[in-house]
């Protein structure tokens, strides 16, 4: 291990957790004179390592060592640790501030602007198109969060004058002063719930964080037919920031909504009509997607004619309802990034075809129910890839014709191949964690489209 000495003015700033975030807020916390001390409970990446040593920064890896944490002026905590983790409590017991990677980048991010992606599903697809726009109307500005590139290394590195943030729940835990200019929360439904005490509310707080020091100047842009959401908001009762709501349902004065084959955006004075058939990426949730998108690119006021073109040029993301191939006239599709129930009734929803469902994993505490209407409506056959498929057996019994178990992407590939005909398509989209059988999501969904490759 190796110490600083640390010269007695400077303030210590100890990270807690050295993956993406975690030395992003190192490197910016080191540039800004702290005196920075990275402690990770596990083992880090050689990658990262590497770059704390070139910074000069130190570090420990596989303990946190009391002595060199419990001195820290502040602590800049990484979003996958617990508040439950023992150096955590400790800290909390002593008062030293805990603050989130995207607050450290907030304090130093100067004059730039921030607009902010927030939800149980979208974040990724949303954040991705927005920034697509930006980009594509030439504005100055930088893709940051839980995507994959952390926003307080590139305030550090290669500061911009917007940024396009996906932000957890995990990272508003720990904001203090964080406020984007434009905030989005595209849905709430029940997730991570370990993390928050098995208490759906603690969920729903901490996604509303985002709104908390937002003010007159600021835009807030929700799903207006999400029940979560709008019962959450008649709690609230003030909102500091302007509300532009979007809705599948119903005609909105403001914000955006569907009518007919178009989507209407009224953000905030100019009524821009798009029609849906135009948009690049398919299916009812990435209409929402888009309408949210669309009134973001709006009030920091990129014009419509950038905001249409746009919208029909960005290419869907990978392992998202991604079209991988047509092989005989049956079409595949990869929806490996599907972890949960609601997620994967979208993708289903989106298709109009007779359908091979490949579903299984790891369950998170996944209830079916939802889905027995497309099953039934849908559904030729689902394929199960996982070691444990017992509670799918179970939840769609006599619902669909062939219920078949494999362990494999090239096993269930095969099957799914031989069980579809001219017409049909086969459709990844697990409604589980992969890690039973696959590293990540990406392995799932790589291995998926490489056996697809070799039919
Ligand atoms: P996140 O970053 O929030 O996990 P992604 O954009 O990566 O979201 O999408 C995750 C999964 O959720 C994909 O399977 C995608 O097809 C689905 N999805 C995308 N947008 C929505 C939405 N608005 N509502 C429900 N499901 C969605």
């Amino acid at each position: 291990m190796q110490v600083h000495t640390v010269s007695s003015e400077k303030m210590r700033l100890v990270v807690l957790g050295s993956g993406e975030s975690g030395v992003g807020a190192a490197l910016l916390a080191k540039q800004k004179g702290y005196s920075v001390f990275v402690s990770d409970g596990g083992m880090i990446k050689n990658s990262y390592k590497q770059e704390l040593i070139d910074a000069a920064i130190a570090f420990e890896e596989g303990k946190h060592t009391e002595s060199e944490i419990l001195n820290a002026d502040l602590v800049v905590k990484s979003p996958g640790i617990p508040e439950k983790n023992a150096i955590v409590t400790l800290l909390r017991q002593k008062g030293i501030p805990i603050i989130s990677e995207i607050e450290l980048a907030y304090r130093y991010k100067g004059n730039s602007k921030i607009i902010a992606i927030t939800g149980s599903n979208g974040k990724s697809t949303t954040t991705s198109l927005i920034y697509h726009i930006c980009k594509s109307a030439g504005l100055d500005c930088a893709l940051v969060g839980n995507i994959g590139y952390s926003f307080a290394k590139q305030v550090a590195e290669c500061p911009k004058e917007w940024y396009v943030a996906e932000v957890s729940s995990f990272q508003l835990d720990d904001i203090q002063d964080f406020r984007p200019d434009v905030a989005l929360l595209l849905n709430i439904t029940e997730d991570h719930l370990d993390r928050y005490n098995y208490q759906f509310q603690n969920y729903i707080n901490s996604k509303f964080k985002i709104i908390q020091n937002q003010t007159a100047e600021d835009y807030f842009i929700y799903n207006y037919d999400d029940e979560t959401i709008q019962k959450h908001l008649q709690t609230l009762s003030i909102l500091h920031t302007n509300p532009l709501p979007f809705s599948m349902k119903q005609e909105l004065k403001k914000g955006a909504y569907i009518k007919g084959d178009n989507v209407i955006l009224r953000a905030p004075e100019e009524r821009v009509s798009m029609s849906i058939y135009d948009f690049a990426i398919k299916g009812k949730h990435n209409q929402a997607n888009t309408m949210a998108a669309g009134i973001a690119a709006s009030v920091i006021g990129i014009r419509k004619e950038k905001i249409r073109e746009s919208v029909s040029t960005f290419a869907s993301l990978e392992h998202r309802s991604e079209y991988v191939a047509t092989v005989r006239g049956v079409e595949f599709i990869n929806d490996s990034k599907a972890t949960n129930v609601n997620s994967t009734w979208y993708a289903l929803e989106s298709l109009n075809k007779p359908t091979i469902l490949i579903l299984g994993g790891v369950d998170k505490g996944n209830d079916y129910e939802m889905l027995d209407d497309l099953v039934r409506n849908k559904v030729k056959a689902i394929v199960c890839l996982g070691i444990d498929n017992s509670k799918i057996i179970n939840a769609f019994a006599g619902k669909v014709a062939t219920i078949v178990e494999t362990t494999s992407a090239k096993e269930c590939v095969e099957i799914a191949f031989k069980l579809a005909t001219k017409g049909d398509a086969v459709l990844l989209s697990p409604a589980c964690a992969s890690f039973d059988l696959f590293k990540n999501f990406e392995e799932r969904g790589t291995q998926f489209k490489q056996a697809v490759k070799e039919l």
